[in-house]
């Protein structure tokens, strides 16, 4: 018999922590919980956790730096679990490495999807050993190297967060075709039908474009096909 996943709960506010608590372990999880930023850190590099849930606003060390300290030492995967619903905070969520967010207030079926999709790729990603065995890509003088996990372009390699990256090589890997951003979704992030937020789509590819294009206002790699979504040429 498989053993449990167990859900770390970094939540200081009580009521949510334990309302998370019994429904994740409703749904067939572990779980365990910490009340303040420090202790969340200390929990998570445990190692003991398939997936840490990581409020923003707590006592101590708030939910940034916690995911800092994490990703210095640890890929489990971490979702942001934010009151603050405003983009800045969820791009600056992925790019310290967070692996999906959030908003409160959140339907308990989303959490446990998220979840759920979020601890399978992660297993996907180390059965597979950083899920692709291909060789480089390329298309003019954007590379990447699945083997190194280097995205470059004109041999100055790029500071991609993992979901950029991820975005990037699946465009790559399928260059030419356009892909909705429910597909982007559902074959980038791992999320089904009915929790998608296609917003997260477009930021991703807002940051990606930022980081890969001279001009993100008239891209050269990235394009919009429009009414349909995004492709690389
Ligand atoms: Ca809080």
């Amino acid at each position: 018999m498989e053993t449990k996943s167990k859900v770390l709960i970094v939540e200081d506010e009580k009521n949510i922590a334990m309302l998370l608590s019994f429904n994740l372990k409703r749904a067939g999880f572990d779980t365990d919980t910490a009340e303040d930023g420090e202790a969340g850190l200390k929990k998570a590099l445990t190692g003991q956790y398939a997936i840490v849930l990581l409020d923003i606003m707590l006592p101590k060390l708030d939910g940034f730096a916690v995911l800092r300290g994490i990703r210095m030492r640890s890929d489990v995967p971490v979702i942001m679990v934010t009151a603050r619903d405003d983009e800045k905070d969820k791009i600056m969520g992925l790019d310290n490495g967070a692996d999906d967010y959030i908003t409160k207030p959140f339907s308990m079926s989303e959490v446990i999807a998220r979840i759920r999709a979020n601890i399978r790729r992660s297993r996907d990603e180390l059965v597979n050993g950083g899920k692709e065995k291909g060789g480089i890509l390329s298309v003019r003088g954007l590379s990447i190297d699945p083997e190194r996990y280097i995205a470059r372009r004109d041999d100055v390699e790029l500071e991609l967060s993992k979901k950029e990256y991820d975005l990037l090589y699946f465009l790559m890997e399928n260059a030419g075709k356009p892909f909705s951003r429910e597909e982007l979704l559902d074959r980038v992030w791992g999320y089904g039908d009915f929790i998608g937020d296609a917003g997260t789509v477009d930021v991703t590819v807002s940051r990606l474009r930022k980081k890969l294009e001279a001009d993100p206002a008239a891209p050269e790699y990235l394009f919009t096909k429009r009414g349909v979504g995004y492709y690389i040429q």
